[in-house]
């Protein structure tokens, strides 16, 4: 999902009275009557976030000046020699700044990152087009990405930090660094499967932590098995628990007894979901999927090759998703694809992937899909009249001074205008699928 700031790219130069609440305008095109700008308080708060972003690079810029400075004698010296040197500045860096050494150190690693590595990115904090969140996150992902692969990632990132929110950000790029590392993703994938194993750390108070290191696609069905069943507990009358303490409940009462007998009748039968999105091709022919985009699981990500075959191998509770290898249209969506509105209602969470709220991580399938014009109002139960919403921000829109509507031919945009008159376009994940007809047997016909 995609995310514009699209008011206040012009920054300060637009009049507060001039506000266009519909985001089409320019107010002033023709306005004989010349305004100073007037900035309101959501202006004045972005200034100080600017501001913060300015410094922010500066002090990166002289942190990696210091810790120059400081190597500049011992070049040439012992590796023991350079990590005691380290070790000195980022003494005299937390004892300075009154911050933790570990903090000092991350520091010090992400300015010699942007300095040295990834100017474009520091250029980009220098100018408060990304805030240091961005900055931080960028370095963390980008620094581990095999060095033949780097110089494509870095111009990609950048511009998508520029763009996104720092949560769409970080899954954005987490999904551009696995797509293009997708054809070591199997061995790397089934390496990593070594690893898994069940953990229980002790806490205060009696309490702890377990947990279950293991693939993504089956701790998603964990947790969305146990979400829903916690919903439908919840539910049921007298019951005070939130969800969170439910939830654990379920998990605990599930593994311990492994029954889910003496639950209510409303959380029993109730099994995991997930969507896997699969270009046909990749199921059939090992090089189409090389040459592809890798199966991607919803909420999760890209997921080997192997593991997607197998989720399609028929699975009742895997809904598969099948997109064409090069126009990515959708050519199925399971047995339910002539049957409105649940149908409907998966290409919709489909096709955003997230709740479609600015910024919002919410997976779809968490989601509730939401009429923008209500039914009530003539509202179609169409694609164009749908978009998958979390409960938050279904509130908002429902609740609020924002304005939330679809833009007519994109393909399922969402516009949201704020109460103050900022306009934000969130992009859904994935192109509006069209179905080919049944007798279409090549792709000249497909709709693009
Ligand atoms: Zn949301």
């Amino acid at each position: 999902m995609t995310f514009e700031g699209m008011f206040y790219a012009g920054g300060m130069s637009h009049p507060a009275p001039h506000r266009d609440p519909q985001g089409s305008g320019c107010a002033d095109g023709g306005d004989e009557e010349f305004l100073p700008p007037v900035p309101d308080a959501v202006d004045l708060v972005l200034e100080s976030a600017t501001m913060l972003a300015v410094f922010a690079a500066e002090r990166l810029r002289r942190i990696e000046a210091m810790r120059h400075e400081a190597l500049a004698p011992i070049l040439g010296r012992g590796a023991g020699a350079v990590e005691m040197a380290e070790r000195s500045i980022r003494l005299e860096l937390s004892a300075g700044m009154r911050i933790t050494e570990y903090a000092a150190g991350r520091l010090l690693m992400q300015a010699d990152a942007l300095v040295n590595r990834y100017p474009s990115a520091l250029d980009a904090l220098s100018g408060a087009r990304i805030t240091e969140k961005h900055a931080e996150i960028f370095v963390d992902l980008v620094d581990q990405v095999t060095p033949e692969l780097r110089a494509d990632v870095v111009e990609r990132a950048v511009a998508l930090a520029e763009t996104e929110p720092v949560g769409t950000f970080r899954r954005g790029l987490r999904d551009l660094i696995a797509r293009l590392e997708s054809r070591t993703l199997e061995e790397r994938h089934a390496a990593a499967l070594g690893g898994r194993r069940v953990v229980v750390e002790s806490g205060a108070d009696g309490m702890g932590l377990l947990m279950l290191h293991g693939p993504q696609v089956e701790l998603h069905a964990i947790f969305g098995r146990a979400t829903a069943m916690a919903k439908a507990i919840k539910g049921s009358p007298g019951e005070t628990r939130t969800l969170d303490q439910i939830r654990a409940d379920v998990v605990a009462d599930l593994l311990i007894d492994g029954t889910t007998a003496h639950l209510p009748a409303a959380a029993s039968g109730i099994r995991a979901a997930v969507v896997v999105t699969v270009p046909v091709l990749s199921l059939l022919d090992d090089e189409a999927a090389a040459a592809g985009d890798p199966p991607v699981v919803e909420g999760v990500g890209p997921v080997p090759l192997s593991r997607a075959r197998e989720l399609c191998g028929g699975e009742a509770k895997w809904m598969r998703v099948l997109t064409h290898p090069e126009t990515a249209v959708v050519l199925s969506v399971g047995r339910d694809r002539y049957a409105p509105p649940a149908a409907l209602q998966k290409l919709v969470k489909w096709r955003a992937d997230r709740c479609m709220g600015p910024g919002c991580g919410v997976p779809a399938s968490r989601c509730e899909v939401d009429h923008q014009i209500r039914w009530a109002d003539q509202g179609e139960t169409a694609l164009e009249n749908h978009a998958p919403l979390c409960k938050g921000h279904h509130l908002v829109k429902d609740n609020t001074d924002w304005v939330v509507t679809q833009v007519p031919g994109s393909g399922g945009a969402l516009e949201w205008i704020s109460p103050t008159g900022r306009r934000y376009v969130v992009q859904p994940e994935r192109k509006v699928p069209v179905f080919r007809s049944a007798r279409a047997g090549d792709a000249s016909n497909a709709p693009f």
